[in-house]
């Protein structure tokens, strides 16, 4: 685990401490405060000796999303007792519930837009992002969302979730994607998770058509327009990597039936013999499918990527999102 994640661990334990010894300093003190405050003792003695994090069974480094989970456990996932297992287990399960909540309905015809999306995660959560945004403020404007925060499992789904909660508060004060994304650049830079980042892909689509797109550092979405591909290749760096990034903006128009396709690097990136599915083998079969509606289209990838992994596991969150101008 990296030292400032460690210092990050270390004052929350030090406010629990405090807390805790608040709450067992008065009399008739339950013993569960009890023994948490020793517990957290014990974890703040393990950073000062140079012991915390390491299994106290097998002596390998506990893996760190579990201590960004629980800051007091002692061992590997290897060596959980079945209790332990079957409470993190509940957690993880409850943590993609909550994921599946923050996403947005499926299957929509907004504004002159057909969108169907697939949203798929490597292991128990994602850390993709993927959002479908309009605004009372704003009717007529339709933004498209989506994103991939670096890293994996909880610690990149807490971030999707606090880009889920930034671009929701956004998206009404009528910002273009470029201000958007600006902002949500300045806003992860500042926070205290600064040692990740996240690719984001923002789009701004207008009912008769015209989109303005912004890509943050994410692989290129495609759009075939009159059966001709086009490749929107990025126009910034990542967010979250500097305070001040600008970023600038394509803009186009779609006609009716024109095709634009998002994804996640899960999906270019998905592997069979460490050959990856990649660009070409995409740009060829979104041209040859191009004329199906977004939900067969986006089920029809999905099914090709599955065949070309042969059914070997996904290293990656999956995440891909079918746009057609109706
Ligand atoms: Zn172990």
């Amino acid at each position: 685990m990296e030292q400032n994640q460690i210092r990050t661990i270390r004052s929350q334990l030090l406010d629990r401490r405090e807390r805790l010894r608040q709450i067992t300093s008065q009399s008739g003190t339950n013993v569960h405060f009890l023994n948490l405050l020793k517990e957290v003792d014990s974890a703040l003695e393990r950073m000062d000796s140079g012991t915390y994090g390491i299994c106290m069974v097998c002596h390998d480094p506990i893996e760190d999303e579990q201590l960004l989970i629980n800051p007091l456990i002692k061992v590997c996932l290897d060596h959980l007792s079945n209790e332990q297992r079957r409470t993190l287990e509940n957690d993880l399960d409850l943590a993609y519930k909550i994921q599946l909540s923050m996403l947005p309905k499926n299957d929509l015809l907004l504004n002159g837009w057909e969108v169907y999306y697939h949203y798929e995660p490597a292991g128990a959560v994602s850390g993709d992002y993927c959002d479908i945004i309009s605004s009372k403020e704003n009717p007529s404007d339709l933004f498209f969302i989506i994103g991939d925060v670096s890293g994996k499992g909880i610690a990149a789904s807490m971030l999707m979730s606090h880009l889920h909660a930034m671009f929701h508060s956004m998206v009404p004060l009528g910002l273009t994607t470029s201000q958007l994304t600006e902002h949500a650049s300045r806003l992860m830079c500042e926070s205290t998770m600064s040692s990740h980042y996240a690719t984001l892909l923002s789009i701004k689509a207008e009912s008769n058509g015209g989109i303005e797109i912004c890509n943050a550092g994410h692989p290129s979405p495609l759009i075939v327009k009159k059966d001709r591909l086009h490749k929107l290749e990025a126009t910034g760096m990542p967010i979250g990597l500097f305070c001040d990034s600008e970023y600038s903006v394509h803009k186009t128009t779609l006609e009716s039936g024109d095709i634009l396709l998002l994804y996640t690097d899960g999906l270019t990136e998905s592997f069979f013999n460490d050959e990856e599915y990649g660009i070409d083998r995409l740009s060829k079969f979104v041209l040859r499918n191009a004329a199906l509606p977004p939900k067969e289209l986006t089920n029809k990838l999905v099914e090709d990527v599955n065949e070309y992994i042969k059914g070997t596991h996904k290293r990656d969150d999956l995440t891909i999102m079918a746009i057609r101008k109706s």
